[in-house]
């Protein structure tokens, strides 16, 4: 495809931002793409190009790009002429609503991006139990914070045994201590997870578990998984963390803890909850949530946490889905999508399928069943590259990573999805 526009703006960037990039995902092959506007379901690249979004800011848009309702309200917290760092009428309001929706939510604290919530989550989980490790699932991303940038995607090759797994980093920089904090399972595995909870309960302040691995796709929970670990982590004394900064708002109202009917003691949030403006969450029990009150010897802080625009924005959007009938479409979206793709792969006769819900999906270029970080790594990696390549060529924007989690939002039309298919049928 032609973008000259893009290609000049690509290598004005690079002189000056590494990689030409701000969020090292973004970069695709052979230059990413750079927008001007987006609306609904759609994003215009500064060629003029339209683009169905599969990317929808990495599962944040759950109304649409530009949603006039949430926009309005935003506009109304900018006009109030106040800034960050002083509490008002808007985060009050937004706290409560989510107090109303999450079941975990006695007490809630806002910042700003998903990886904060992370780290203020394990510092409040720290201060609390007083130990330091946490158990962390292969596969799951949740930030790039030291303690848990460890076995997200590792190579096959060095990962060791699937029952305990070496520890591989993703990034440099990580410090000895998080190294030696962080222990490392598979995820669907009840009798690995209780194990090594029994082990190291003395040392463990959680069990972090993003509910539905959609960072390495979407690795749905097997049928009770996430009710064992509830139990487990319950027997042993040890506080189950969920990462719902993907699930949150999307598989139902109040997340995956909904839709399982699991209550963790403490989840993170992040994403749907404004509709893709930059605002995270951390809720949970009050008796944990309490350590970090002032005085309690705790630290919470950002000059930026719970700003007017941003949990206005949240606030506006919590109204807006907090009745399930988005949730509800989303998953009948994304069960539609997977049973079309299946009649199309057979059609072809590729061994692909398309997993997927709350909007969110991954197609994995095998028929093995995908379980875990394992079994999805299995899958043909060049074939997904590839096939990512051929549908951005279709003007249906994605990223062309492997084990990507791919999304639709309320603002996708039937027609939407079915172009999204059609590409997919020609991009196999
Ligand atoms: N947790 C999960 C489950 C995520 O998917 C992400 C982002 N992809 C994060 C944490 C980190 O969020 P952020 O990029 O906003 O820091």
């Amino acid at each position: 495809m032609n973008r000259p526009k893009t290609k000049e703006l690509f290598d004005r960037i690079s002189k000056i931002v590494p990689g030409g990039i701000h969020s090292n995902i973004r970069y695709v092959e052979p230059f990413p793409y750079i927008f001007e506007k987006a609306e609904g379901s759609k994003l215009i690249d500064v060629d003029g190009d339209e683009h169905i979004d599969t990317v929808i800011n990495y599962g944040a848009l759950i109304l649409g790009h530009g949603d006039r309702r949430v926009n309005d309200a935003a506009k109304n917290g900018i006009e109030t002429g106040l800034t960050c760092g002083i509490e008002s009428e808007f985060s009050i309001a937004a706290a409560e609503k989510f107090n109303e929706i999450v079941p975990c939510a006695e007490m809630i604290k806002f910042s700003l991006s998903g990886t904060e919530a992370v780290a203020h989550a394990l510092t409040i989980l720290r201060g609390y139990t007083k130990k330091d490790k946490i158990i962390k699932m292969e596969g799951a991303y949740h930030g790039w914070n030291d303690s848990v940038i460890i076995n997200v995607h590792p190579d096959l090759e060095k990962a060791g045994p699937e029952s305990s797994p070496n520890k591989v980093y993703d990034t440099q920089g990580i410090t000895q201590n998080a190294k030696n904090n962080t222990i490392i399972i598979p995820y669907n595995n009840p009798e690995l997870a209780e194990k090594a909870v029994k082990e190291n309960k003395d040392e463990i302040c959680a069990l972090l578990v993003e509910p539905v691995v959609f960072n390495s796709g979407a690795i749905m929970p097997k049928e009770g998984y996430l009710k064992q670990l509830r139990e487990i982590t319950e027997d042993n004394g040890v506080p189950l963390l969920f990462d719902e900064v993907i699930t949150g708002f999307r598989l139902a109202p109040g997340g995956a803890q909904e839709y399982y009917g699991v209550t963790p003691d403490i989840a993170t949030f992040a994403k749907a909850m404004a509709n893709g403006f930059p605002i995270s969450a951390v809720a949970g029990k009050k008796e944990i949530m309490e350590v970090c009150t002032p005085g309690k010897g705790t630290m919470y802080g950002g000059v930026y946490n719970g700003s007017q625009v941003c949990t206005a924005a949240t606030s506006a959007t919590l109204d807006l889905i907090r009745d399930g009938e988005i949730q509800k479409k989303l998953n009948e979206s994304t069960s539609y999508m997977t049973k079309r793709f299946q009649e199309i792969a057979d059609d072809k006769n590729v061994k692909a399928q398309l997993i997927g819900l709350g909007g969110e999906f991954c197609v994995y270029f095998t028929d093995e069943e995908i379980v875990d970080y394992r079994s999805a790594a299995r899958s043909d990696k060049s074939k997904s590259i590839q096939f990512h390549r051929n549908l951005l060529e279709r003007n249906i924007y994605t990223y062309d990573g492997f084990l990507f989690h791919n999304g639709i939002c309320a603002a996708h039309t039937k027609q939407d999805i079915d172009s999204i298919l059609t590409a997919m049928e020609s991009s196999l």
